[in-house]
């Protein structure tokens, strides 16, 4: 599900999965979209993502959650200059000592943030009519709290109703297995989840364990300085047959409302420039660079309802 629709998950192509335009870290008290000037952003942010259409880019996933500056018709007015395939989310962050949830987020239910979500989906985001293309929440990296396993257990509801699959800021494997774990009390199974942040996982066996149980490993940080990390957790996944679970982007961009221009804009092509060119290197097969960039993407960010077979589902 795209800003501009629903195209299928053959026509997305070569995707960018986890992207920013615009990042506003004012918090969920303070933001509001007067901070910043929609022609600005599109100015500054137009020419890298032109950039990235011209190396082969089909379908750019933009991360920014509410609160934290997601804005439907600045991405969609990005989608329609660009004819790339934007996509923007549902859910709420709460990574970051909860700055970036709105006040309801502490009292409400996870039924009730639930509701709101996939009310989202139903009817499109804040009278724009522009539908979310998957859930974004965030929890902190370690031990999750009360608050955050509501925040998971909220995504589970709604990813039940609606088939959108969860992207959660992460970072290390313990909060990471502790959320496959609610996931699974929920009856919703590992495919549905996607693990960002998951290089800050430095014990690489925790990526095949969780990628066997079913998840998408993101490895999303790539940049020019750090390839041959990359090219080593991606060559983890590769050598115990899990290729196919790998999803790789850069986190870049992130307009700053409040700075000069906006600050230092990061580009979106390490990916590549940087990293294919070593793959290829490394005896990666196009068809499994395809895989990478292409066909995981898409079995990812299809919209299917993934239960797992061993629960019942309990709705409130
Ligand atoms: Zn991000």
């Amino acid at each position: 599900m795209t800003v501009n629709g629903p195209v299928s998950a053959g026509e997305m192509g070569l995707s960018l999965i986890h992207e920013h335009i615009l990042v506003d870290f004012i918090g969920a008290d303070s933001i509001t979209e007067k901070r910043w000037d929609k022609a600005r952003v599109i100015q500054r942010s137009l020419p890298f993502l032109r950039q990235v259409r011209h190396l082969g880019c089909r379908t750019f996933v933009e991360c920014t959650p509410a609160f934290l500056g997601r804005d439907p018709i600045l991405l969609k007015s990005l989608s329609d200059s660009t004819q790339l395939h934007i996509l923007t989310n549902t859910g709420y962050y709460g990574a970051a000592d909860n700055k970036y949830l709105p006040k309801h987020a502490f009292t409400e239910t996870a039924g009730q943030l639930a509701a709101r979500w996939i009310q989202e989906w139903e009817a499109g985001i804040n009278n724009t009519g522009i539908k979310p293309g998957f859930i974004k929440i965030g929890v902190a990296g370690d031990s999750l709290s009360g608050l955050h396993r509501k925040l998971v257990t909220a995504a589970a509801e709604t990813h039940l109703s609606t088939g959108l699959t969860i992207a959660s800021h992460t970072g290390p494997a313990l909060p990471a297995f502790q959320q496959l774990d609610i996931l699974k009390s929920m009856g919703v199974a590992p495919e549905a989840f996607i693990w960002v942040h998951a290089q800050e996982e430095k014990d690489l066996s925790f990526h095949v364990r969780a990628a066997r149980m079913g998840a998408w490993i993101s490895l999303d940080g790539l940049s020019g300085d750090n390839i041959d990390e990359y090219v080593k957790m991606i060559d983890n996944l590769r050598k115990n047959g899990l290729t196919g679970k790998i999803l790789l982007s850069h986190d870049a961009g992130w307009y700053h409302p409040g700075e000069a221009n906006g600050g230092d804009f990061r580009d979106y092509s390490a990916l590549f420039t940087n990293l294919v060119p070593v793959l290829k290197n490394e005896n990666f097969s196009a068809e499994e660079i395809n895989q990478l960039l292409i066909s995981n993407p898409a079995k990812a960010f299809k919209i299917e309802v993934h239960r797992s077979s061993d629960r019942i589902v309990h709705f409130r």
